[in-house]
């Protein structure tokens, strides 16, 4: 193995990164007063992303996610007439309704998660299939409205909850202010409809 031979104090003013990569045998040329400035620049560095981080708006408090959650789980994971609780995609799809549901769980078998996420990704735009009854309404001049196929749905929300501990509501934080995002806050929720397209199908 070859010796490395350090001259840590010569007073040569070589850039470190003069070193050829590879090159073990001959000691990178450097002196003092390159690695005091080394370190005054890397300090800085720290300090400055210390500060941003310090800047980082903090989320609502929890509480304001749980009550934004409730809200939204009446309005859209509520039972119709007919006791029974669509997500908006099955709701289209004239399924025959399961009659044993597990807690937090609609007829279609959907979870309340699921079903408050569809409601959160169509509103931002997010779901390139139009469910049957939107394509109806589409074809009879109506809006267009997008919807997440429930497999896709399923397992984006593991996703996000697995890697990044989502939970209902984190779409409508402004990462730039950490509040809410205009009229997502839970006062506003509890004036308005946030719409749900279940219907009174059996
Ligand atoms: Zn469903």
């Amino acid at each position: 193995m070859p010796s490395i031979c350090w001259q840590p104090l010569l007073t040569g003013v070589a850039p470190l990164t003069n070193i050829a990569p590879g090159n073990t045998t001959t000691a990178p040329d450097y002196n003092a007063n390159l690695l005091q400035a080394e370190l005054v620049r890397v300090r800085a560095e720290r300090d400055a992303l210390l500060e941003q981080l310090g800047q980082i708006p903090r989320l609502p408090p929890s509480h304001e996610y749980d009550t934004r959650t409730r809200l939204r789980e009446d309005k859209i994971c509520g039972n119709n007439r007919n006791k029974n609780a669509w997500c908006a995609w099955h709701d289209s799809a004239r399924l025959k309704a399961d009659k044993v549901r597990a807690e937090r769980t609609l007829s279609c078998k959907c979870t309340f998660e699921e079903a408050l996420l569809e409601e959160e990704l169509a509103r931002n735009g997010v779901g390139s299939l139009k469910t049957p009854k939107a394509l109806e309404a589409l074809n009879a001049g109506g809006e267009k409205v997008v919807r997440l196929h429930p497999s896709l749905r399923k397992g984006l929300l593991r996703l996000l909850e697995e890697r990044y501990n989502y939970r209902d509501g984190d779409f409508d934080v402004d990462p730039t202010t950490g509040q809410w995002v205009d009229g997502q806050r839970p006062e506003d929720l509890m004036a308005a409809d946030v719409g749900t397209e279940t219907s009174d199908q059996a």
